[in-house]
């Protein structure tokens, strides 16, 4: 999901949306935008579908008026999948003492079940089948003195996954968990601030982008104090989400000093030093494979190729929910440029592969076109855990990788060769330039690796088995 909330601007609405629009990538299927102005009180909005056809008519956008705004925009992952319906949809905003508050959360909470079943048998009432609602009830619960010292309370009692945005009727507030998981940054506007899941998001609406908020930080935003900055939570070495560098980020965002973009060329640099192949061009799987097969060619010399269009009107595949649409999206959204594949001996790079059908597919359309060779290269490790912080990836046997090794998986994609990067590469590529310390890695990679940096209790008690 995306995250973004402005404070200390004239129509904070309007760049609320606009924040949101430059985030629509973590998130497709809905969007919801809240202010607050001393005349209406709290008011909220929230839609199926994109932000550009919901936020952008005077009429929505006048009915959202203040100069205090978040915004969220969701994609689904555990909970009630397939259908998300409109009361799952963020922010959350609660009236309650002190004066209310809305959230908009990013992450996953692995303690959510247990969290609710408590908060349930107390009496809370909730909306929504989301994990993000309970921070809500646990602010309306606290006996925190003020709103900020409630949040903290709460999500003090959270697991997993958050970068929370978050507003009171004069406040603005941050805050990551304490592995830093999901991105958070901070950005100036004018006089006023803006919190955002990526810098993508401050570019939009010509904010300068200040710093991240640490990992564990909790940031409180006010007219009067600026930016008042605390660490709640027992300080630990940060994990944050290795994927959010491989796929998830734009690539014109900034994360750690260094533009994802750049990042992900160093991949693909890393890719072809760790499996070269004899080849005649090297094609990406647009758009998430691009960048790292701009990497590949130009370390390894074989020329890029523009080999499989995208159309531009299509969304993410992953993110449409039910598996029927997605197997049917590769053909919607990718198509073979076959004039420069026929007779070709064509690398084909792509940043993951998750359950395989993609892949399978793409290689059927370039055999089709007429190649003489497919080698598949993936800009990550085989996919091989489920996700439990807040990306979407199937159960764990529908993940190729968890039933297959490499040989099996070339064979079932049907290709000459397939290679994938090794954890250590990606590590390296990343800026690690020892690669991943077993003892202390800097990143989650759970998805790759299955080392899981926070117990994912609600599916420990499911019945399922690191
Ligand atoms: P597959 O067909 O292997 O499941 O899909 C892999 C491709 O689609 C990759 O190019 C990736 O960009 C995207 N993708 C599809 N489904 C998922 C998913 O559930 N999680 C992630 N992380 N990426 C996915
Ligand atoms: Fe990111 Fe994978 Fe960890 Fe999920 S499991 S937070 S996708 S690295
Ligand atoms: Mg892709």
């Amino acid at each position: 999901c995306g995250v973004f909330g402005a404070i200390g601007v004239s129509n904070a609405a309007n760049f609320v949306a606009l924040g949101l629009h430059a985030l629509q990538h973590r998130g497709q299927e809905a969007g919801g935008i809240v202010t607050y102005c001393p005349d209406l009180g709290f008011q909220s909005d929230r839609r199926m579908g994109y932000v550009r056809d919901n936020f952008t008519s005077r009429e929505v956008m006048e009915k959202l008026p203040g100069t205090i705004g978040i915004g969220h925009v969701r994609y689904s992952t555990a909970g009630a999948k397939g259908q998300t319906a409109i009361r799952d949809v963020q922010p959350f905003f609660g009236e309650f003492s002190l004066g209310g508050a809305a959230i908009a959360h990013n992450g996953n909470l692995t303690n959510a079940a247990a969290l609710r079943r408590e908060l349930v048998e107390r009496g809370s009432i909730f909306q929504s089948s989301s994990d993000s609602e309970c921070i809500i009830h646990l602010m309306a619960r606290s006996m925190g003195r003020t709103i900020p010292d409630r949040m903290e309370d709460a999500l003090r009692k959270c697991e997993g996954a958050f970068s929370v945005v978050a507003m009171t009727r004069t406040k603005l507030l941050g805050c990551r968990d304490p592995l830093g998981m999901r991105p958070l940054v901070l950005g100036k506007v004018g006089d006023g601030w803006a919190l955002a899941s990526e810098t993508c998001a401050l570019d939009i609406i010509g904010a300068d982008f200040v710093r991240e908020i640490e990992p564990g930080e909790m940031v409180v935003i006010s007219a009067e104090k600026g930016v008042e900055s605390f660490f709640p939570f027992r300080a630990r070495a940060s994990r944050f989400c290795i994927f959010e560098h491989v796929y998830f980020s734009r690539p014109d965002s900034i994360i750690g000093g260094r533009s994802v973009y750049e990042t992900r060329e160093a991949i693909g640099r890393e890719l072809a030093k760790e499996a070269p192949v004899d080849a005649d061009i090297v094609c990406p799987v647009p758009d998430s494979g691009t960048p790292a097969a701009i990497g590949y060619s130009l370390q390894s010399g074989i020329p890029y190729a523009m080999g499989i269009i995208r159309n531009q009107y299509m969304g993410r595949t992953f993110i449409e929910p039910s598996e029927q649409i997605r197997n049917m999206g590769v053909r919607l959204k990718l198509n073979v440029n076959r004039a420069l594949v026929r007779g070709k001996r064509v690398i084909l790079v792509d940043d993951s592969v998750v359950r395989g059908t993609t892949s399978r597919k793409i290689k059927e359309m370039i055999l089709e076109a007429g190649a003489k060779e497919v080698h598949f290269r993936i800009a990550s490790p085989p996919t091989a855990w489920p996700c439990f912080y807040g990306v979407d990836t199937p159960e764990r046997g529908k993940l190729l990788a968890a039933t297959m090794n490499e040989e099996e998986m070339r064979e079932w994609i049907g290709v000459d060769s397939l290679k994938f990067i090794s954890l250590d590469g990606l590590y390296r590529a990343v800026g690690e330039l020892n690669g991943r310390d077993p003892m202390r890695p800097r990143y989650c990679d759970a998805c790759f690796s299955g080392d899981y940096p926070v117990a994912p209790a609600d599916m420990l008690e499911q019945g399922f088995k690191m």
